[in-house]
């Protein structure tokens, strides 16, 4: 699901608005746009990809992060890399490639967050 839209990178271009196919995000007159209805979340990572200010994480899950994930947290994302990440291995971030194989696995998210509990599927 959906989990950060960083306000310091967003420029307010309303991408994400316009591709989320479940319209989970609600434009603001001059200003960023707001998750509206994170429950309408299906995760399939287009405001992401379309993301053309990596400001979009969404994370792998197809239910919310807990309280004090890191996964919610946009600095922490930021300073991992980890803002846009689908958008660079789909090969959509300027000076990319795409290869299918370079997709994101859960290991990528996970390896640095709350570890997954013994025999959880990843
Ligand atoms: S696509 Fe990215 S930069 Fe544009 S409004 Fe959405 S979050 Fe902000
Ligand atoms: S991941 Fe898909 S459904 Fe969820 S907010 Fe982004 S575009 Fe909308």
């Amino acid at each position: 699901m959906i989990e950060v839209l960083d306000p310091v990178r967003c420029t307010s271009c309303n991408i994400c608005v316009r591709v989320c196919p479940t319209n989970v995000f609600d434009a603001v007159e001059g200003d960023i746009p707001v998750i509206a209805r994170h429950s309408d979340c299906q995760t399939c990572f287009q405001c992401e990809a379309w993301c053309p200010a990596d400001a979009i994480f969404v994370s792998p899950s197809r239910t919310p992060e807990p309280d004090g994930s890191p996964l919610r947290d946009g600095e922490a994302l930021a300073a991992r890399n980890l803002l846009g990440l689908y958008r660079d291995r789909v090969g959509w971030r300027r000076g990319t490639t795409s290869a299918s194989e370079n997709l994101p696995s859960t290991d990528d998210y996970h390896v640095w967050a709350t570890p997954l509990p013994e025999g959880a599927p990843r």
